[in-house]
């Protein structure tokens, strides 16, 4: 009999914290511990609350754990939790990867590859079942593509347009700051492996400043916190520069030496008083005089940016304008000073040989296929194909979706659009999960999925610079599957030959380490990833990524001394190749048309912010008892004279809707939003009184820069319901 052993893993979650999680198992192969590995600079010993009680998740009694299909005659649509599995029947794998392959197979023929559609996002941020086989199938398939930019392309675009790449302050040098700015970062709630470096910096005299329009945790905290109206960030980041620069606080050397367009910028941000910003932000016009100069003083400042600023119809701009920040005052030259957003650049994973482009000419289209982004995946679902003429054909009708690592039915923006699509009856869908969620209530054939205790892969994360080693901890429960062995799988009953089906998990592992090729095919080696094979990580199980200035002693300072990937060579203020994209090459506030201030706001007066709770992963762990208890979800935030003006009070039933939809929600006044604001967090639909989450009332409208989606540009009205409607109208669905 094995003894009891302590197995490395790392959390997959959609996390930048990429934890790295220790596995105790038992002698029996059964885990029962999780913690945080004390040895990781980082995870320095503890998980977050949504992880830390983990195996209430791995052996939760509601696991999905066999292939299932939909009975014959049963309808598609919302089930109550917890009796899914009424309307299927369980088969096997190999009659499940068969039906799959003869329905994709006859839909191809019939409508084309590109009548089917991946949608897949971050369930996992593990490498290989983020993506690889699976983008191996499509690709060889000549299935649509999918645009994944649900999360995080806006703010990734943004802080490439200015720098040239995804780096920023190591989350280890928050320490030495002396000024920390959270802008849209609810550090505390997403992101807590930061939150004792912050800590210590305190501790030395640091300030603590959250600019959100909403009382997160985090700004409970704060020294002090800046509500801001909803997508005004960008008025609010220009109003700072013009101050910076004409008051003479910028770094005159480093703006000289390291930056392009500080002439333009400096007269294009002119009309940015502190009073015009003022009456846009709704931030007093000393506080926004107060802010620029105690940034400009404490040396090191630095910002942790993260993506809610972005998810605004002008959140590219936003993103951009708050980025700019550093560069102009040099804060990039200090240690635990600078930016950071994300540090996913750094790792520069060999993502062709991994995910192989190529094989799109060998698919039946013989080109790359349409891409369809998947934040807008209801208009996708309910209008691509259907105005296809001669000569302007949007490709043809999505007839079958492939869904892993996501929960569409959930989180996808404009979700009557999404459910009114899920429901044709001539859309093949099939749901590879963990567990019954909204969306498989929508599917044809669900497929088990393991958690990351349960398959290996290799991670690197967008909140540090340490590559690590995931070992598989125990066996996959009852007969779940990962995406590699799905997929591989799927390409072989497909009859694709090529030998990169075959691959295993470890030959994934030795291609993404591999040195990315150059233009020329010639392998380049990567500096940050020097000497670190898969033997050096199964080995060590967490690496640093290797940087110049370290190896000698030093501090790795993304851009202290240039190293920027821009066309200029610096970091741009003026970006000539975004007005080469007919977008604006200097950031300028334009109000979002659906808010208060914008084009759209006529009928519904409130701001609305759907925010991420704090103890679910967007839709992850919301079935959950123990998450449930920590989170009391079912609630609207609404500032007292909002609700007073309703004759709304505390606790009472409300509905929150716009032209797209309504929820139920109970109102809460608890001070955490401004007048004018309402808030309310993600729930699953089945969860939520009214059957329907934050998404009914969101739009597919799309942001200026990266093709996000615009959850925080959503105008809504709210009313106070009658006690006979709260009870009658809207019944729980169980
Ligand atoms: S969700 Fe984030 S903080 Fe929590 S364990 Fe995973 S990586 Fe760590």
């Amino acid at each position: 009999m094995p003894e009891p052993r302590t197995v490395h893993t790392v959390c997959s979650h959609d996390c930048p914290d990429s934890c790295a999680v220790l596995v105790t198992v038992d002698e029996l192969g059964k885990a029962t511990r999780v913690q945080g590995d004390p040895a990781h600079p980082v995870t320095r010993g503890f998980l977050c609350g949504k992880v830390a009680k983990y195996l209430d998740r791995v052996y939760s009694p509601s696991r999905l754990l066999y292939p299932m299909r939909r009975r014959e005659g049963a309808p598609k649509g919302r089930m109550p939790y917890g009796r899914e599995a009424d309307v299927f029947e369980r088969i096997g794998w190999d009659q499940a990867l068969d039906l799959i392959a003869e329905r994709l197979r006859l839909i191809s023929e019939e409508y084309g590859p590109e009548s089917i559609l991946p949608y897949s996002y971050a369930g996992t941020i593990g490498l290989l079942g983020y993506g690889s086989m699976d983008r191996r199938f499509f690709h060889r398939l000549g299935a649509s593509r999918l645009d994944r930019t649900i999360c995080s392309t806006t703010g990734g675009d943004a802080l490439v347009s200015v720098y040239g790449k995804k780096l920023g302050t190591d989350t280890e040098h928050f320490r030495h700051a002396r000024y920390i700015i959270a802008w849209g970062a609810n550090i505390h709630g997403n992101n807590v492996h930061l939150w004792p470096f912050v800590e210590e910096a305190r501790r030395h005299g640091a300030k603590l400043v959250v600019i959100d329009p909403y009382r997160t945790r985090t700004a409970r905290t704060a020294d002090w916190h800046i509500p801001i109206q909803p997508g005004t960030d960008a008025a609010l980041a220009l109003g700072l520069m013009r101050i910076l620069i004409e008051e003479g606080l910028y770094d005159r050397e480093y703006v000289a030496e390291h930056t392009h367009g500080f002439e333009a910028l400096r007269d294009h941000v002119q009309p940015y008083t502190p009073e015009h910003v003022a009456g846009l932000t709704g931030i007093a016009a000393a506080d926004i005089e107060r802010l620029a100069r105690e940034y400009a003083a404490s040396v090191p400042a630095v910002i942790r940016m993260n993506y809610g600023i972005q998810r605004s119809q002008n959140g590219g701009t936003a993103a951009r304008a708050v980025c700019m920040l550093p560069a102009l005052i040099g804060a990039w030259k200090h240690l635990g000073g600078g930016l950071q957003l994300s540090t996913s650049g750094a790792f520069a994973f060999n993502n062709a040989a991994l995910e192989r482009p190529d094989l799109m000419l060998a698919s039946p289209l013989q080109r790359p296929a349409r891409i369809v982004n998947m934040s807008r995946l209801g208009h996708a679902l309910t209008e691509l194909g259907a105005s296809q003429t001669e000569g302007q054909a949007d490709g043809p009708p999505v007839k079958a979706l492939l869904v892993y690592n996501s929960n569409p039915a959930a989180i996808a923006p404009n979700q009557n659009a999404v459910v009114r699509g899920l429901m044709r009856s001539d859309l093949f869908t099939v749901v590879h999960e963990q567990f019954f969620t909204d969306t498989t209530d929508y599917a044809d054939i669900v497929l088990p999925a393991t958690t990351f205790l349960e398959h290996k892969d290799i991670q690197g994360a967008y909140g540090h610079y340490y590559l690590q080693m995931s070992e598989q901890a125990i066996a996959p429960l009852g007969e779940a599957r990962s995406n590699v062995w799905l997929f591989g799988q799927l390409g072989q009953r497909m009859g694709f030959t090529e030998s990169c089906f075959r691959d295993t998990v470890d030959d994934l592992i030795d291609q993404a380490l591999a040195p990315q090729p150059r233009a020329n095919g010639a392998p380049a080696a990567d500096p940050t990833r020097d000497g670190i094979t898969r033997e050096k990580l199964q080995a060590e199980k967490s690496i640093r990524l290797q940087f110049a200035a370290e190896r000698t002693g030093g501090f790795f300072l993304p851009f202290a001394n240039g190293g920027f990937a821009t066309p200029s060579g610096k970091a741009e203020f003026y970006s000539s190749a975004l007005a080469a994209q007919g977008l604006e090459p200097l950031p300028a506030f334009h109000p979002p048309d659906e808010s208060r201030q914008g084009a759209d706001s006529h009928a519904f007066p409130l701001e609305f912010l759907p925010r991420k709770a704090d103890n679910y992963m967007n839709s992850t762990f919301a079935n959950l008892p123990g998450h449930q208890k920590m989170e009391s979800p079912g609630l609207v935030a609404m500032h007292a004279s909002d609700a007073s003006a309703r004759q709304i009070r505390d606790a009472d039933w409300v509905e929150v809707y716009n032209a797209r939809g309504k929820i139920l929600l109970r109102a809460h006044i608890d001070g955490s939003v401004t007048p004018g604001v309402v808030a309310a967090s993600l729930n699953w639909n089945k969860l939520s009184r009214g059957g329907s989450n934050v998404n009914a009332l969101t739009s597919e409208r799309l942001t200026d820069l990266g093709r996000g989606p615009t959850f925080y540009s959503t105008l809504v009205e709210v009313r106070k319901l009658t006690p006979d409607e709260a009870q009658n109208l809207f019944p729980p669905i169980d």
